[in-house]
């Protein structure tokens, strides 16, 4: 899978793509990062990206020709494939999402500076815009680098473990079960039981179990929408059990 991605500031991502599992993954093969710096499609001798808004007021406003130029010259015209705006006023980031663009071939990433973006870029440029939370950054470098790094564990082959993606936090619809490593014992505190012996479907079902517990107290509104199919005989008991005093938390 490709990531097209547009911006300003191309040394912001350097870094963090060169580290650890992102880099692994491109070392192989597995996935391309390609950097495009906006300013290379601007046609002034001062590389301008941005301008003055019309109306007036604060803060300076992201010229639609340089990004519309960047853009359809390395995805086509019009882009063939998801691009995807980063705005505070997008639709939140999710695992859904994650899911969504990485079965795509690829996919381009705008991120914008300033104060905002010249309004004909939304409407006749991007096909998604998605937002990191409800705050404000500087810029839109970090939720890009957010996208691409959960997007890109979950392709095949990056992460060593293939099933690790599927028992994650929000993969399932609920959060993850606790984790425990050695010692079995610290500061008088001990792993569960369930978790020493051995047995595989004991260890299977305590974590589903941990999973809807956890869901319940901390994240209600994930666990409303959770749907119990996949449960087995005891868990399903468990989800029920904790349903009926949902309303307590929610
Ligand atoms: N004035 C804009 C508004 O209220 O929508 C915010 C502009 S922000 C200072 C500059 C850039 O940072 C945005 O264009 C976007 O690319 C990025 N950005 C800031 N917060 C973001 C968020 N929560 N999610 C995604 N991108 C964000």
């Amino acid at each position: 899978m490709k990531f097209e991605i547009f911006t300003i500031l191309p040394e912001l991502f350097t870094p963090y793509l060169g580290a650890s599992i992102l880099q692994k993954a491109a070392a192989k093969g597995l996935v391309e990062f390609n950097l495009h710096n906006i300013r290379n499609y601007t046609h002034d001798k001062h590389h301008t990206t941005d301008d003055t808004p019309y109306g007036g007021g604060g803060g300076m406003v992201m010229k639609p020709e340089p990004i519309f130029e960047a853009v359809e010259s390395v995805l086509g015209s019009p882009p063939n494939c998801p691009v995807v705006l980063m705005t505070p006023q997008g639709k939140p980031f999710s695992q859904s999402m994650a899911f969504e663009f990485a079965s795509e071939q690829q996919v381009g990433i705008i991120c914008g500076r300033y104060e905002g973006y010249d309004e004909r870029i939304r409407q006749y440029l991007v096909t998604h815009e998605v937002s990191i939370g409800d705050f404000v950054l500087t810029g839109g470098e970090l939720p890009a680098l957010m996208i691409v790094d959960a997007v890109t564990r979950l392709l095949p082959g990056v992460l060593g473990d293939p099933t690790g993606a599927m028992d994650d936090s929000h993969a399932m619809g609920l959060l993850e079960y606790p984790h425990y490593t050695k010692p079995a014992e610290f500061r008088g505190w001990n792993v569960p039981e369930e978790l020493l012996g051995g047995n595989h479907q004991l260890i299977e079902e305590w974590r589903i179990i941990q999973s809807l517990r956890r869901t319940h107290s901390k994240r209600p509104d994930l666990f409303q929408k959770f749907d119990p199919r996949s449960l087995g005989k005891k868990t399903r008991k468990i989800y029920e059990e904790l349903l009926k005093i949902l309303p307590l938390h929610g």
